[in-house]
């Protein structure tokens, strides 16, 4: 998952679209027992800016798998995100940092991901939790 700037700035493609597949680390879901199933695609937009810094538009498309937070059905949920991101050259403390030769988008992509999760999945939006009146 690399943006190879040094690269695009010599063939002059100073803007341009990615696609990637990403398999993410089994740590990145936070919500109990439940999972990012597949891959995780990742694609988006970059501009080379003249002064070396890079804005990246990135979206990630994933689906979280797992037991309903609240009855322990089974449930899952689609989940898009999109981010503005800037990498610098040099670094500060609010952007990404990048060596001025190629960008990896991994830090990002799992930065999207932990933001972009729910905190808890739910097999129906209403859902009430175990039924226990029929047990
Ligand atoms: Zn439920």
């Amino acid at each position: 998952m690399e943006i190879e700037v040094r690269k695009l700035l010599a063939l002059k493609k100073y803007e341009g679209e990615f696609t990637f597949d990403y398999d993410p680390p089994a740590d990145v879901c936070l919500i109990p027992l439940c999972r990012i199933e597949g891959k995780v695609k990742v694609c988006g937009k970059y501009v080379l800016c003249d002064d070396d810094s890079v804005e990246v538009t990135l979206t990630v498309e994933y689906k979280i798998v797992g037991q309903c937070s609240y009855c322990l059905k089974d449930a899952q949920k689609d989940v898009t995100f999109t981010s503005e991101i800037l990498y610098v050259a040099e670094e500060d403390d609010e952007n990404y940092i990048y060596d001025g030769i190629k960008i990896n988008l991994k830090s990002a992509v799992d930065d999207a991901i932990l933001i972009s999760q729910p905190h808890i999945l739910l097999c129906r939006e209403d859902c009430e939790g175990i039924d226990v009146t029929n047990n």
